[in-house]
Order: structure tokens, then C-alpha cells, then sequence
């Protein structure tokens, strides 16, 4: 009989984990499996803050994916995926189509929008290589454009939309590195302000109060104000315009705002909420036992019925069942349940302090930092082993 097709859709987190868990698993000839993704390399999303702020170089945020892969075991595509069509059973890409016997989905996330206006034309958005070079030279050119016009103080204020773990991170990072710029530029620091924008009654919400107060203060030392329970309302060429009807000037504004799934899956005709996906516990679509959905486009529901924050670390735990359980059913044999471990959570607030809980551990400062540090790294080493972590590892 022919050989069964496994077509994998992107090469984030869950798509690249699940590609490298065939090649091992799988025997010779027991299936063909093609990995598409819109670039030759897989991005690391976590670092992205980092380049996003100047803080560091795009390059080390990115992996040729065929370093990652074996290419007599996976074929690679580099295409952009423009259509899923479930009842062919073929997926639509910018060059050329592609028919499956299974499929997986990971596409990642897009920017949730809320439908506020004027965000989709006047915001940037850390979510690609290409997205954090636009925001870094963005930044940089800001300053620029200051000395021509000293007049204009909205070239000098930098509005973040939304203190979730993504906002948080990225203005710990941009309050590093204004100083640079200021020096470089021969600008007062006390004329740039960093706005991070909140409209729930907490920064981070839903994550322990305390160590929230903690980074609140590390980043306020750093120079970032917070305006908490004050939604942005509306973006427009000059600024923000928020709900208590105030406006802030501002000529960058980065929305880290929240994300929801792509926008194929809706199109594709699946049951979805903000694009996502609720999967079985096997991470199949409900009626399509062929099809599974990773990472940002899926919703794992929690014991207590609440979907999981999409996050790398249950993409990465989900790519392992789906890998397991695209081989078990190759093979007739038992699929395994999915099952969420929550290892944790670190989060950084720029050089030298993060915070996070481990297990049941709260750490803050430069503990936190090592560790967050330690989590990069493991993941370098699971991808690609030690020379991944020798060349692309921060210490
Ligand atoms: P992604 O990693 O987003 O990958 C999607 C892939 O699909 C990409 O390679 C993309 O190029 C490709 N693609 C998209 N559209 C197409 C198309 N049409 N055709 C072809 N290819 C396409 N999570 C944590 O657990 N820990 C952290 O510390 C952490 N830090 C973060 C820091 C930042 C700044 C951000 C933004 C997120 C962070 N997250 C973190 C969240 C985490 O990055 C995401 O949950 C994770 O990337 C989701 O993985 P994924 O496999 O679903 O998709
Ligand atoms: P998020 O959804 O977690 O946070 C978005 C924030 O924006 C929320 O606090 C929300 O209240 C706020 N917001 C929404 N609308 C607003 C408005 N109109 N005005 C002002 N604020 C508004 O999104 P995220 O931070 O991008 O995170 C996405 C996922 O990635 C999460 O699951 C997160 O846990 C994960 N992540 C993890 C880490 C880490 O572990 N270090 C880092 C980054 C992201």
C-alpha cells in the first residue's frame, strides 16, 4: 500500500519539536513527512523581546531549520501556507498544493486586535524576525529624527500596549537600552518616556501578586511608567488615545496586547475561539481524527476548565504526543492522551533580574535571571544539541 503523507505547518515551537521527534521515531519508509514554513529558519519567539529593544542581534534569535532537520528523513518547503481545504485533504501554498494523510497545524499566533481602532495601521507587533528588525530600526531612527526636530517630544515616547509577560519583558529591555541610545545620539534621558499601558487592574494578571510588585518596581527604577486599569481606545498617526479619554503623543506604539490563532483556521471552516482551536485529548480536531493542532492555534482546556495560556512550553510538550501518537496511529496501535506539566514560568525584566515561579518556588532577581537563562539554553540543547547551544547561547 502507498505510503502514508504527514504534512507539518510551521516550524515554530510545536512543529519543529514534532518534525524532529519523526525523524527519530519513525522507520524507513514508514512515512513521508514535509515541513513547510513561511522562512528557511525557525525563530526562537521567546528571545524576540530582546532584538525587538536593540537589546540584542536578530541572528541569534534564528536557526537555519535545516541544521535542525535531517533532509533524507523530512522534506522542507519554504512556502507560505494561504489555504487549509480539510475535505480534500490538501493544503494550498503560495507555490503549488500539497495533499495529506495527516496533518499538523502549527501556525502560530497573530495579534489579537480587539477591533480597536487604528491598531492594525499605527501599532508594531513582536511576533517575527522581520517584525523586531522594522521595531528596532523604528526605534533607532526615532532618535534620529529628535535632532532634527528637538520640538518633538513624541519621537522620544514609546508607548507599550499591554503589561502581559510579552510587554513586560520587552519594556525591561527597551529601558536598557534608551541609555545606549541616548548616549549615542547625545540626548538627556530625562526627555524619553516608556508607557506601558494595562487596562486590567494588575500588570501580569492572574500571576502572583508579590513578585508582580517586584518587577513593577524594577522596571519603574528603570524608567517605565505604568498606567494600570486603563484600556488603550484607539490608535491614531500621533499616539493613543486611552479610555479615561486621555491622549498620549507618541510616534511608536507596540501592541502586546494578546494574540489569538491564525486566521486560516476560521477560514478553513473549524469550530474556533479568537482562532484557536479546542482539541481532543489526543490534540485532534473534534471530527477530523487526521488533523492536529499545536501551540498558539490550539486551546488545551485545564482540569479546572480553563484553556491553558498558550505558551512554547506546552507547544513543545504537546509536539511530543503528536509525534507519538501521528506514529501510533500509522502503526495501529494505542494514542496517547495529552497531558499539560507545568514546569513554571520566568519571565525577564532586562539585564541581570527576571522573575518566575518554579514548581512551587517563587524567585525574583538574579536568581531569576540565571534561571531564565538556563530555560534558553535547554531549549537550544533540545532542538539542536550542544553545538546549537554553543552558537546561538547567550550566558
Ligand atoms: P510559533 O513559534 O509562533 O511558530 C509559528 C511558525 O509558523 C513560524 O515559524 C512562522 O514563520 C510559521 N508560519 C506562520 N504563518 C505561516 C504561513 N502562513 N505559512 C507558513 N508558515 C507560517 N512562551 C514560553 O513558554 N516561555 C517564554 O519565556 C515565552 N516568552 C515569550 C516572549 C515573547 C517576546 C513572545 C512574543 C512570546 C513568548 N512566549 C513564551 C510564547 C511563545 O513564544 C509562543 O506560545 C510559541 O511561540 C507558540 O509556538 P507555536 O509553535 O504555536 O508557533
Ligand atoms: P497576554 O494576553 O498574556 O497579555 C496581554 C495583556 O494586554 C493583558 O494583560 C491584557 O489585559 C492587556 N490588554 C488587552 N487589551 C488592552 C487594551 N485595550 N489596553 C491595554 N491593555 C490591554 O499576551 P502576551 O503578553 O503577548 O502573552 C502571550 C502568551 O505568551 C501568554 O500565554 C504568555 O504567558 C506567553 N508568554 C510567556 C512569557 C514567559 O513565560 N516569559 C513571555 C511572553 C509571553
Amino acid at each position: 500500500s502507498r505510503i502514508p503523507r504527514i504534512v507539518i505547518l510551521g516550524a515554530g515551537y510545536g512543529g519543529i519539536v514534532t518534525a524532529i521527534r519523526l525523524q527519530k521515531e519513525l522507520n524507513y519508509n514508514e512515512a513521508d513527512v514535509t515541513l513547510v514554513n513561511k522562512h528557511d529558519y525557525h525563530y526562537i519567539t521567546t528571545h524576540l523581546h530582546m532584538p525587538a529593544a536593540g537589546t540584542d542581534n536578530p541572528e541569534n534569535a534564528r536557526v537555519s531549520i535545516l541544521k535542525l532537520i535531517d533532509e533524507f528523513k523530512i522534506d522542507f518547503v519554504k512556502s507560505t501556507v494561504v489555504q487549509i481545504r480539510p475535505q480534500e485533504k490538501k493544503v494550498i501554498l503560495e507555490e503549488g498544493t500539497l495533499s495529506y494523510d495527516y496533518l499538523v497545524i502549527g501556525l502560530g499566533g497573530e495579534p489579537e486586535t480587539f477591533g480597536i481602532p487604528g491598531l492594525k495601521e499605527y501599532a508594531m507587533n513582536i511576533r517575527s524576525i522581520n517584525s523586531v528588525r522594522f521595531i528596532r530600526e523604528h526605534i533607532e531612527y526615532q532618535f534620529a529624527k529628535f535632532k532634527r526636530e528637538p520640538s518633538r517630544t513624541d519621537y522620544l515616547t514609546f508607548v507599550v500596549g499591554g503589561a502581559g509577560f510579552t510587554g513586560i519583558e520587552f519594556v525591561g529591555e527597551l529601558a536598557d537600552r534608551i541609555p545606549e541610545l541616548c548616549k549615542e545620539f547625545d540626548i538627556d534621558p530625562s526627555l524619553v518616556n516608556i508607557y506601558n499601558i494595562e487596562a486590567a487592574p494588575t500588570a501580569l494578571p492572574g500571576f502572583d501578586p508579590e513578585l508582580v510588585e517586584y518587577a513593577m518596581n524594577v522596571l519603574k527604577n528603570k524608567g517605565v511608567t505604568f498606567k494600570i486599569a486603563t484600556a488603550i481606545k484607539e490608535c491614531t498617526p500621533e499616539g493613543v488615545v486611552l479610555a479615561t479619554g486621555e491622549e498620549i503623543k507618541s510616534a511608536t506604539i507596540i501592541w502586546t496586547g494578546g494574540i489569538r490563532g491564525n486566521h486560516m483556521l476560521e477560514e478553513a471552516g473549524f469550530e474556533t475561539m479568537r482562532g484557536r482551536i479546542k482539541v481532543d485529548d489526543t490534540l485532534r480536531i473534534p471530527g477530523h481524527e487526521n488533523i492536529y493542532v499545536l501551540g498558539d492555534c490550539s486551546i488545551v482546556m485545564s482540569p479546572e476548565g480553563r484553556p491553558y495560556p498558550p505558551t512554547a512550553q506546552i507547544s513543545m510538550q504537546q509536539a511530543e504526543v503528536c509525534a507519538h501518537n501521528l506514529v501510533a496511529q500509522i502503526r495501529n496501535s494505542e494514542l496517547q492522551k495529552f497531558e499539560y506539566k507545568p514546569k513554571g514560568t520566568v519571565a525577564s525584566l532586562g539585564r541581570g533580574e527576571a522573575i518566575g515561579i518554579v514548581g512551587s518556588r517563587k524567585i525574583k532577581g538574579g536568581v531569576a535571571a540565571v534561571m531564565k537563562k538556563v530555560i534558553d539554553l535547554r531549549y537550544l540543547y533540545i532542538i539542536g544539541g550542544i553545538p546549537l547551544v554553543l552558537k546561538k547561547g547567550r550566558f
